[in-house]
């Protein structure tokens, strides 16, 4: 394989992993990123202070020795905490197997952590304080500034991975390109972070295991827990219309809002009508584009070229399978990487664009189904189908967090299942409704 160097722009999640694979494959990485020195400078904030990691981003991590080390600090949980108006509590485990948990992790922690193993190959280096504003794939050259747009500077590069997150410069520049496919949604609402403290000893103040939801129509928070016994809360608030980000304006509005909805939250965040007021609101958007890669020069991995909304709690998941996928490609095609980045998209496009829409499904079930009878019912049908036909009968939800089968195949095979559980239903239902019938018949 060739030895040349490859430039990653981003030293997210996802850049840092992919700088690991390419060391390890053999390739010199020099890795761009924007902030300065996380490890320095304390992590930034931005984003979710902590993620849902499953078992595409453990399967990831572990290809390359990494996924003991992020696993030992993450806390496991095993389903969904329910908190209903009246703060009434509902459990619902998210597999019949109860050793199934997605893992709570510090997004900083993480960062960190795979920063470190970056650095620690001996042909990574990574450039902080450094920010892509763009490329000449032709000249192959990077537009790379430390400052301002204007005092960008020319970087000649030979071959770019682009992990510079949703709003990535690499892409920027593919799309002003001829016959390059680009959509950005927002959705309406946007998310605010609030933090329920640890209790009296770093305890947790809820359940340890759990991931919790206050699903609420149009409003919903959901919590999940730091190793320090303290939880990080995500609000998913409307921008616009009743009790939206707009209309909430002061404290006492915000109060008022709490004590009716969600009044179990009132008390173990003690700051919550100031943190609402003052802290940002975050947007949530999805981008689909395509290709991605413009001939040898340069491909995108993560967010740049899939963001999701992150009601699967999947997008870091994708990325990480954006490594594994794309390291895979350019291993079958060591001496034609035009064709290495084509397959790899070719792999990975229809998957992530299945994800995207799972994501929006997501949020509809997580806001407004969870809470239902009905769905609750679904979900036990579910596990009793799993433990029934184990070899057969796997739910989306599995599907999509405790296993690496493509997107696209969990929803194919989800809805082959669906169908067959729908005609088995209404078999069993003519011939109890044919035997009571008969029965009847029989007895006049
Ligand atoms: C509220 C919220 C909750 C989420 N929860 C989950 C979850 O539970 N599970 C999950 O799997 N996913 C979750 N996600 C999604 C997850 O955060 C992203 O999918 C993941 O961070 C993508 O990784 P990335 O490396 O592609 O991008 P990023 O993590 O955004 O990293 C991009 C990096 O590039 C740097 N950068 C940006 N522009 C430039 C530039 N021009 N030049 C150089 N560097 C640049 C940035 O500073 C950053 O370090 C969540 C997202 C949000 C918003």
């Amino acid at each position: 394989m060739s030895t040349e160097t490859i430039t990653v722009f981003g030293a997210g999640l996802a850049g840092t992993l992919m700088a690991v694979y390419l060391a390890r494959a053999g390739h010199r990485v020099d890795l761009y990123e924007r902030r300065s020195d996380p490890r320095v400078a304390g992590a930034a904030g931005g984003k979710s202070i902590n993620l849902a990691l499953s078992a595409r981003g453990i399967d990831a991590l572990a290809r390359v020795g990494l996924a003991e080390r992020v696993l030992k600090d993450a806390i496991p949980m095993r389903g969904r905490m329910i908190h209903g108006p009246t703060g009434e509590l509902v459990y619902q485990p998210y597999s019949a197997d109860p050793s199934r948990a997605i893992n709570s992790v510090s997004r900083g922690g993480l960062n960190m952590t795979l920063l470190d193993a970056a650095e620690s190959e001996s042909d990574v280096t990574i450039h902080f304080g450094r920010r892509c504003i763009g490329m000449d794939f032709e000249r192959r050259v990077a537009l790379v500034t430390e400052r301002t747009d204007e005092d960008a500077t020319e970087l000649p590069v030979r071959t770019v991975i682009g992990a510079d997150g949703a709003f990535s410069g690499v892409r920027s520049s593919m799309q002003r390109r001829e016959r390059f496919d680009y959509s950005q949604d927002y959705l309406p609402h946007g998310y605010k972070e609030l933090t329920i403290p640890a209790g009296d000893g770093g305890s947790w103040r809820i359940e340890k295991n759990a991931l919790h939801i206050w699903p609420r129509g149009t409003h919903m928070m959901i919590a999940l827990p730091n190793a320090d016994g303290s939880f990080t809360c995500t609000l998913f608030w409307p921008y616009e219309g009743r009790n939206s980000v707009e209309e909430l304006q002061t404290e006492r509005d915000v109060e008022r809002f709490f004590r009716a909805q969600f009044p179990d939250a009132m008390d173990l965040i003690p700051s919550l009508t100031h943190d609402f007021v003052s802290n940002p609101t975050g947007s949530l958007v999805t981008v689909r584009c395509s290709p991605w890669s413009v001939g040898d020069a340069a491909v995108l991995i993560g967010d740049a070229c899939h963001a999701v909304v992150p009601f699967f709690g999947q997008g870091m998941n994708a990325a990480f399978q954006d490594c594994t996928v794309l390291d895979e490609c350019m291993r079958a095609h060591p001496n034609n990487r035009a064709a290495a980045f084509g397959e790899y998209h070719d792999r990975r496009k229809r998957d992530c664009d299945v994800l995207a829409d799972l994501a929006i499904e997501n949020y509809v079930e997580m806001r407004d189904h969870t809470a239902s009878r009905v769905f609750r019912a679904r979900k036990r049908v579910e596990r009793v189908l799993t433990k029934v036909f184990p070899r057969w009968y796997l739910p989306l939800y599995e599907m999509v967090s405790f296993s690496t089968i493509p997107y696209g195949e969990a929803v194919d095979r989800a809805r082959r299942q669906e169908r067959v559980v729908v005609i088995a239903g209404l078999v069993i239902f003519m011939v109890a409704l044919i035997g009571f019938a008969a029965l009847l018949g029989w007895l006049l």
